[in-house]
């Protein structure tokens, strides 16, 4: 085997089966092994990597950073978080912004804001959540008591009281739990580890129509599917609607461990005040910084424009393998979050091993569905490039 394996198999807590491969180095849409073997990347570490490897404007940028300050606490101002706040505000149209450190802290921040929220509006009794069965928004407690996975859950009961499962595109699912005491319904716009599993337009609509109505906060997490991954910097720009809180992390921090939610002026109005919720590390200089970049990439680089034109041309190739391949069920997901289902006799994990054999890393979601999360700035050639490797694999 391999010194490196040996040493984290002795040495951190088995919580994650891993593949036998050290990564030692990234350049653009390829990772390299401590063997030099070298790998396309179509997972790009579950949605995070969305410039590629070792772009160089972030790279430069993330490197000037580091020589400059590290970290102040947010009992100061620095450059970095203003700049960040500012843009992050303009590209999300939300209002507000806290930073977090990870994606199930957002989450976490965001339960937080519902239940500040109807505290402020009703007493201590709004506590009730809405979300949805086959979702997934984290592994720490409050972000694992709106999963709707239950193999996760179970060991860890008694969760977050008051959280209620519905169906994803079933409207009256949704209905039948609303109550006097619903504070919020959380949603992916598109399911990640779920299975790739869309939400409608018009049902998100007819969710923020109910939320208006009875004065419901509607979260939205798009730690997954935002940051331009379906052609448009948040999913919800795209449909047109205005969540009262966004969730957002992943690709937003391009490698850079961040996260946020976001509020519009209602949520942010009336929920947390100075002394209601904290973070040490939670949008530092760094943190600042990697953000800016990623969001100044995006425009000077035309990135949704990219993500929009490859999207097209990995749609025809994944429809032609679906019509070519009994054992593949349908093509899940939108633009470059895509999904393929295949029928229980082919298993997936047999398929990510294979690819990986014939240096493709892919990823899976829950469904027995292959997943897809490439970089965003993948051309049509890279898309040629992982086709003809994962039929290899098939
Ligand atoms: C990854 C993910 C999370 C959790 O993010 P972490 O950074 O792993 O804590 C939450 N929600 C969705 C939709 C995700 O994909």
């Amino acid at each position: 085997m391999d010194k490196y394996i040996d040493l984290a198999e002795d040495n951190i807590l088995k919580t994650y089966n891993r593949f036998p491969v050290v990564f030692k180095k990234g350049e653009d849409v390829y990772l390299y092994d401590n063997k030099d073997k070298k790998y396309l990347d179509f997972l790009s570490g579950i949605g995070v990597i969305g410039l590629g490897y070792s772009n160089k404007k972030f790279t430069d940028s993330i490197k000037e950073q580091v020589e400059n300050l590290l970290h102040t606490s947010n009992l100061f101002y620095t450059e970095e978080i203003g700049t960040a706040a500012s843009k992050i505000i303009e590209v999300s149209k939300m209002s507000k912004v806290f930073f977090t450190n990870s994606g199930a802290e957002a989450i976490e921040g965001a339960l937080k804001v519902a239940k500040k929220f109807a505290y402020e509006k009703n007493g201590k009794d709004d506590y009730e959540i809405i979300a949805f069965k086959n979702s997934f928004h984290g592994r720490t407690i409050g972000a694992l008591s709106v999963t709707g996975n239950d193999s996760y859950r179970e060991p860890f009961y008694p969760l977050l009281p008051g959280v209620k499962f519905a169906e994803i595109n079933n409207i009256s699912s949704v209905k039948e739990l609303i109550n006097t005491k619903t504070a919020a319904i959380i949603i992916e716009p598109i399911q990640g580890e779920g299975g790739l599993t869309v939400a409608d337009d018009d049902f998100l609509k007819e969710l923020e129509s109910i939320c208006n109505e009875k004065n419901i906060l509607l979260i939205l997490d798009e730690i997954q599917c935002g940051v331009g991954r379906t052609g448009s910097f948040y999913r919800y720009l795209e449909i047109g609607i205005k969540p009262d809180i966004v969730t957002t992390a992943k690709a937003i921090g391009n490698g850079i461990p961040v996260g946020a939610f976001l509020l519009n002026e209602k949520a942010a109005k009336d929920s947390l005040k100075p002394g209601d919720h904290g973070t040490t590390y939670g949008g530092n200089p760094l943190a600042g910084k990697a953000i800016s970049t990623v969001i100044d990439i995006f425009k000077e680089d035309e990135i949704l424009k990219k993500v929009k034109s490859t999207s097209l041309y990995f749609e025809e190739k994944l429809d032609e393998l679906v019509n070519k391949y009994d054992f593949i069920l349908e093509k899940k997901g939108i633009g470059l979050m895509r999904g393929l289902k295949l029928s229980s006799d082919k298993k997936v994990g047999d398929i990510v091993k294979n690819c990986l054999n014939n240096g493709l890393v892919i990823g899976t979601a829950e469904g027995n569905v292959l997943r897809f999360l490439p970089p965003l700035i993948i051309d049509n050639n890279n898309i040629d490039e992982m086709i003809g490797k994962l039929e290899k694999s098939f």
